[in-house]
Parts: C-alpha cells; structure tokens; sequence
C-alpha cells in the first residue's frame, strides 16, 4: 500500500437525500436495444435516489454535488428548449414532493448553506447543479473538459442546462488536473488537491460524461471513500463492468478499471455513486463501527 506524502482526513461525511426519481430500467443496467427505442419505448422504470454528500473537512463545509432545483417542478419553463423538455420527460420521472431546497435538506442534519465553503460539481446534469443558487458563496468546482460543454453547439440536448449553470455571480472555478506520482493515483493521468492535505482528490473518471470525475476522500478513524457521480449507479456495476444504457462504453470501461484498481491499492474503499440506495446505509454502517471501536477501545 502507498504511504500517502500528505496524510490529512476529514471530519465526516454525511448523504443527503436531496429527491427521488426513476429511470428506466434499460438506463440503469443497459440494454442491447439502439438508446432511442428504450428511450420513447421502455415502460420500465426503476426508482433511484439522488444523493448529495456533505463533508466536515477542517477548514470547512464541502458538498459533492448539490441535487435537484425545486423550480423543475414549479417553473413549466424550466428546461428552455422544447427538445430537452419532450426527452426530460421521457427518461426521468422526478417526484415532486420528494424534492426540497438544497438549504433547507442542510438544515435537517443541523448545517447551514452559507457554511458551504465549496461544491465539488461531479458534472454538469441538471439533477448535479440544481443546488448551486443555494450557495453562492461557495466556490463550485468542476473539471475543464466538462465546463467545456456548455460551448457546445447543444449541451441542452445532454441535460446540461447552460442558463441554470452561468447563474449571475456563481463562483466557477475550472479544475485542471495536475500529474502525479502517486502509484494509486497515477493511471488515471492526474489529480487535484482540493484542500492542499491529501484529504480530498479529485480524479478524471469520463465516461458518464466527457468531464465527469470523482473524489477520493481520506476519512478520520474509518475506510476511504470514492464519490463517483453518476460513473456508475451502483458500485457493484463498477466491480464487474456492467455498463449502463448511456455514456461512452470504451471511456466507461477505462474508468471502471482504474477505480477497481484504486479499491485494489485502498483495502476497504467504499465506492460511492450518486444514485446508489446503499450510499446511505454504506455511511451509517461505517458510523456505527466507528462508534463501537471508540466505545471499546481502552482509555489512554
Ligand atoms: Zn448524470
């Protein structure tokens, strides 16, 4: 195992509910069908939860992602092109009551928005940035090759929103990824330091989208953890290469190896996805264990 040159942690980290959804099964676990069939076709769906992790760092509050704006339901215009509002319609199924504001989830495990000190930005989908009005103070960090979309000719066609992402004031700030020679790190051809104490890495993991990445983070007194966006929906489809029905297949692939082989170098790495039900028990089994080694260890 590497020894890692900085050997900061965090605090703790905690899984918000931040709304439920579904998509279609086809979406989730793929499917040999051409993506447009199962797309206007399928009557298939599977419910997924879309989570949002808060992490106590020392120096500060830090989310990886925000989740859904609550306007998606209220405002009909909300997706302005009326090609993004028909496919919105047909691959997700968002449940309204579900969803409430980024602020007022933090609120329910005692934090406050304007505590967040930055937002780590997985990619750009609507249900990743929806929360990012709720901390304008926050700087949003998101990699290059993904900011980079919204100069496309129509990210709106790939539910990248550009009008609900350059809000007046959002403190973007472009991740470049720096090269390493960390052995762990290293085969994913760079890294970023979020805090500057090895707490917190950011990895390129395309894939799910050109610019997606995932973040490594180094826990106080439990296993490390990989938040790793929509790369996959569930770590189990990570582990044994299970595409889902979108994404880059050939990029999906590489990324998947490269996480296995961080999981491989890291004993006990708990991977992550953003829509994975396990996320929360996942934290809250590693909680208890914390809590009842502390409770038997001797007194110093
Ligand atoms: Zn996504």
């Amino acid at each position: 195992m590497t020894t890692r040159s900085s050997a900061g942690t965090v605090r703790a980290v905690h899984v918000l509910s931040a709304g439920t959804g579904s998509i279609h099964m086809e979406h989730r676990y793929g499917s040999s069908a051409p993506q447009l069939w199962w797309v206007l076709f399928s009557r298939r769906w599977v419910q997924v939860p879309i989570n949002v992790f808060v992490i106590e760092h020392p120096q500060g509050l830090v989310l990886f992602d925000t989740g859904l704006d609550p306007a998606v339901f209220t405002d009909p215009r909300y997706v302005d092109s009326a090609i993004g509002r028909f496919f919105m319609r047909r691959l997700f199924r968002l449940e309204p009551a579900s969803v409430d504001s980024l602020s007022s989830r933090l609120a329910t495990l005692g934090f406050r928005a304007g505590d967040v000190q930055k937002a780590i930005i997985s990619h750009l989908h609507f249900d990743h940035v929806g929360g990012i009005g709720d901390v304008p103070q926050a700087d949003l960090l998101v990699s290059r090759t993904e900011w980079n979309q919204l100069d496309g000719l129509h990210p709106e066609r790939d539910f990248i929103f550009r009008e609900h992402i350059r809000r007046p004031g959002a403190r973007w700030r472009i991740v470049d990824f720096q090269p390493t020679n960390d052995r762990l790190l290293a085969p994913f051809g760079g890294c970023h330091d979020v805090m500057g104490d090895g707490a917190m890495i950011l990895l390129p993991t395309p894939g799910h989208t050109p610019g997606s990445l995932s973040m490594l983070v180094h826990v106080e007194g439990r296993a490390p953890l990989l938040l790793i966006g929509d790369l996959a929906y569930e770590a189990r489809s990570l582990m044994t290469d299970q595409i889902p029905g979108t994404g880059d297949r050939d990029q999906l692939l590489e990324s998947y190896a490269r996480a296995r082989g961080l999981k491989a170098g890291l004993p006990g790495l708990e991977i992550l996805p953003a829509h994975d039900s396990r996320a929360k028990s996942v934290l809250s089994r590693s909680a208890e264990v914390e809590l009842s080694a502390r409770t038997w260890s001797p007194d110093p």
